[in-house]
């Protein structure tokens, strides 16, 4: 069968090819997204949601085993994780359904089966032994990324685990080593620690989270091994150690999906294997665009939504928007979360100075019972504009995108008339204030 009734087509529904679809359709186009799996990609089915939803089902158990701060008498039954999936899966199935409606409300066509080039405006579809041929104007690869794997060990599902098998394990296991200590690790970490399971996590690089602030590093450390999680840093030979744990997962980082046939579109790709694209998406060919993971750039979910949306416009309307990561916020969902933001040319910022908050001075930390953790805040002296901030405490993965709009917005200074009170988005003005010595909610400082 043969088709080219589209304007676009679009390789892959996770965030990226998703919203790229979406905002396309918007626009007028006639899109179709190809996808070999499950509607919502890596995002939906294997990463951010499935991860939220364990660790906040450990977090309600914890909300029930310290409900007595709050005068209840709450006693828990045994945990029976086997459950904790099957709701964590219908919860996904229902997103994925909502996901498929929106697709159907902008009359998006979905083809099953996979994808790859046979030439730059012809792909080929495989689907249960039947090939289709989709001829289209342009092509949107959003392809996303799959674990990658370590020398000599194979993922056999069982023993040798990655995060996609993690996420579907019925039972906790006894005990779990976990190779990789950036963010995947630390919230596979914290979530099967907290379920009962011995962790030993180990991190080849001096700390865990090794590209971030090495004071969020250490708390994130502290915190875990309060867990009773074992962690060694520096550490390159786990694995040798590998028979002493019932299940070893690995967790050091994402291959690209890149067995499309993307040599006969020519399209370039850089040594790793991700596809090289400019400020507008584009890669090395005219007629395609790539967004997301298989770009390479931050293997966050949002920043494939967001280059999935600029790169529909550029489609339709002349490349024009260009790419933006003037901030980019992070998140980890360790407990309690940690999450951080910084200006772009931050490296670059001379005359800095830092303040910094702890929620144990916040009210509201008090009222709901969270008071671990700071925020910590760069500001350049000169001009007296935030440059960065570093949160570890409850919500910080919400307090994030306030900091980030405080960046974005270039603001001269944070303003108290602004932050309702009592809440946690005054620690960023008061970690600001602290700064300059005038947090009025700290005691002086010697
Ligand atoms: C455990 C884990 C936790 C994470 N947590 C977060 C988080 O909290 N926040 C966050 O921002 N990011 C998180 N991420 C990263 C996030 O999931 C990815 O950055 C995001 O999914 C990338 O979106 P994408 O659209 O580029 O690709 P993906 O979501 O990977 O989607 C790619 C899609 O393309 C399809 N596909 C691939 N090849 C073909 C082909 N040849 N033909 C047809 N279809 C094809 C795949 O089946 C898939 O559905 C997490 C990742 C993991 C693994």
């Amino acid at each position: 069968m043969s088709l080219n009734k589209y304007d676009i087509v679009v390789i892959g529904s996770g965030p990226g090819g998703f919203t790229a679809a979406v905002r396309a359709a918007q626009f007028g186009a006639k899109v179709v997204v190809i996808e070999k799996s499950f509607i919502g990609g890596t995002c939906l089915n294997y990463g951010c949601i499935p991860t939220k939803f364990l660790w906040q089902s450990l977090k309600t158990k914890q909300k029930i085993q310290k409900s007595y701060e709050y005068g209840f008498k709450a006693t828990l039954e045994p945990v029976i994780f086997a459950d904790i999936i099957a709701k964590k899966d219908r919860n996904i199935a229902n997103i994925r359904k909502g996901m498929e409606m929106i697709l159907s409300s902008y009359s998006i066509d979905i083809i099953n089966g996979f994808a790859s080039f046979k030439d730059k405006n012809t792909l080929t579809v495989l689907d249960s032994g039947i090939t289709t041929e989709v001829s289209t104007d342009k092509i949107i690869i959003a392809s996303g990324t799959k674990p990658s794997v370590v020398k000599n060990f194979i993922f056999d599902g069982d023993k040798i685990i990655n995060s996609t098998d993690a996420l579907n394990l019925k039972e906790i296991p006894k005990n779990m080593l976990i190779i990789g200590g950036g963010a995947i690790g630390i919230e596979m970490a914290t979530i099967f620690s907290g379920f009962g399971c011995h962790i030993t996590l180990a991190e080849c690089e001096n700390y865990l989270l090794p590209n971030d602030d090495s004071e969020i590093s250490e708390e994130i450390r502290r915190n875990l091994l309060r867990q009773g999680v074992d962690i060694l840093t520096a550490c390159t030979n786990a694995l040798g150690d590998a028979d002493k744990y019932e299940k070893v997962l690995i967790v050091t980082g994402r291959a690209p999906n890149n067995d499309l046939n993307f040599e006969k579109a020519r399209i370039k790709t850089t040594q790793k294997g991700f596809i090289e694209t400019n400020e507008f998406c584009q890669t090395s060919v005219n007629n395609i665009y790539a967004v997301g993971d298989i770009a390479g750039k931050n293997l966050l979910a949002y920043t494939a939504q967001n280059e999935g949306a600029i790169t529909a416009e550029n489609i339709v309307k002349g490349n024009s928007i260009k790419i933006d990561n003037f901030v980019v916020p992070q998140a980890v969902f360790s407990m309690p979360q940690s999450a951080s933001v910084k200006v772009s040319n931050f490296s670059q910022c001379k005359d800095i100075i830092f303040g910094k908050f702890p929620f144990t001075a916040s009210s509201r930390a008090f009222i709901e019972n969270e008071r671990t953790g700071f925020v910590k805040c760069a500001v350049d002296k000169i001009s007296k504009k935030p440059l960065a901030f570093w949160i570890v405490g409850a919500h910080s993965d919400e307090l994030i995108n306030t900091a980030s709009q405080i960046l974005k917005s270039n603001m001269e200074h944070i303003s108290r008339e602004t932050m309702f009170h009592p809440s946690l988005s005054e620690s960023l003005l008061n970690a600001y204030e602290d700064a300059f010595g005038k947090c009025t909610e700290l005691p002086k400082s010697c």
